[in-house]
């Protein structure tokens, strides 16, 4: 399927201009309809059952699980179906058997959902070091490289970022974390549904992602492990070889981490969300947004009165543009944006008050955000209600 085509899939998009997809993005029909169709004609739990319909649902939940594996190159890994990347990343971090003195290196670019679980850790005695980007929020990967020592036990960082949209460079991060005997994990929420991701080339041992920010339904993430050497955090039905009235065996793969009744209307979506990004092609993607952006970043940094954050980072981007508009909150803009022209955008600190901080934007900022069904003239849009506003503001 050619990109352009994909619009007539989402019913949203004929009466909004829905620029928040790095929030939650929207769902194509054909996404919608497998949920659909399993709540509809096979609906069943999944697992041990024999009867005609737990097999079906078996059979797709397990598919699509597969499916959703291969897509982030996750082969030879394990997949663990999860809520989000939040419940993800809380996962490693309470599967870990955390010692005292232990440390772990993370940014100050993360998102809070990669850097509260790590600062909870200090209550455990783990040191858990903070790297600072620039004053423009560009991260020296020197820095990380210098905060990376020897026993260092964990570093956590984001692949592109969801306030500037910029892209760290992992491969290189995990080649001193393995230098250096340190695990990675990988905050891919902002990078899997934008960018060709390939867990295992990477370099990384936990991959972390959420279903609904790439076509799929909301309460579905994933896990994914190079090793599955993570504690569960929750046993119980569905994720033991056996069990006796003393104890218990765990599954050997990535039932032991999918305790209870995992999404299974939500896996099956979610499968069929990357079956839908494979047909457009995720190059496809990378260079529809990257054309978008530079349209964006230009046409608003153009603009008197209106400063986009982080603008002049070099190396590759997703398409997540942040800005102010000199004497506007960045809600009342948000707020203008939908009442004026049905443009849609976040605002706010988007989960990231400690950046906000240190970039010096308390009230933090605007932020658009592209996907597949975004178009060049959405982006004009904007940037002309943008520009009318900031107009009226001076
Ligand atoms: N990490 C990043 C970089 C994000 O952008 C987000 C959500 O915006 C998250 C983590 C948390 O994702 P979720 O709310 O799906 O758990």
């Amino acid at each position: 399927m050619k990109i352009e085509e994909c619009r007539a899939d989402f019913p949203i998009t004929r009466d909004l201009i829905y620029l928040d997809s790095a929030a939650t993005s929207l769902t194509p029909k054909p996404v919608v309809q497998a949920m659909v169709e399993y709540d509809l004609r096979y609906r069943a739990n999944v697992g041990r059952g024999v009867h005609r319909l737990t097999a079906v649902a078996t059979h797709r939940y397990r598919d699509a699980r597969d499916a959703v594996r291969s897509f982030v190159g996750g082969e030879g890994g394990t997949l663990a179906v999860t809520r989000n990347t939040t419940e993800a990343i809380g996962m490693v971090a309470a599967g870990l058997a955390w010692q005292k003195g232990d440390r772990v290196v993370t940014t100050l670019l993360e998102h809070h959902s990669n850097l509260l679980p790590w600062l909870r850790l200090r209550e455990q005695g783990v040191e858990v070091e903070v790297v600072r980007p620039d004053a423009d929020g560009r991260l020296d990967p020197a820095d990380l490289e210098a905060a990376i020592r020897d026993d260092t036990r964990l570093v956590a960082v984001t692949h592109a970022s969801n306030v500037l949209g910029t892209v760290l460079p992992v491969r290189e991060i995990a080649g001193t974390c393995h230098d250096r005997g340190a695990r990675l994990l990988v905050d891919a929420a902002q990078s899997v549904p934008h960018l060709p991701v390939d867990a295992a080339g990477l370099g990384c041992d936990y991959l972390c992602f959420s279903g609904h920010k790439m076509l799929g339904p909301t309460g579905t993430g994933g896990l994914w492990m190079r090793e599955p050497d993570l504690e569960p955090l929750f046993v119980g039905g569905g994720s033991i070889e056996s069990a006796t009235a003393d104890g218990y065996t765990l599954a050997p793969g990535e039932e032991r981490y999918e305790a209870g009744t995992p999404p299974i209307a939500g896996a099956i979506g979610l499968g069929r969300a990357v079956a839908y990004l494979r047909e457009i092609g995720m190059d496809a993607i990378r260079h529809h947004e990257k054309r978008l952006c530079a349209r964006l970043i230009d046409g608003l940094a153009a603009l008197d009165g209106v400063a986009v954050v982080g603008a002049d980072a070099e190396g590759e981007r997703i398409g997540v543009v942040s800005f102010t508009v000199e004497g506007m909150h960045p809600h009342e803009v948000a707020q203008v944006l939908d009442e004026a022209a049905a443009v849609l955008v976040r605002s706010g600190h988007h989960c990231c008050q400690p950046l906000m901080e240190h970039l010096g934007l308390p009230d933090g900022t605007v932020r658009a955000s592209t996907y597949i069904y975004t178009t060049t003239e959405e982006i004009d849009m904007l940037i002309a209600t943008v520009e009318e506003l900031s107009r009226r503001v001076a």
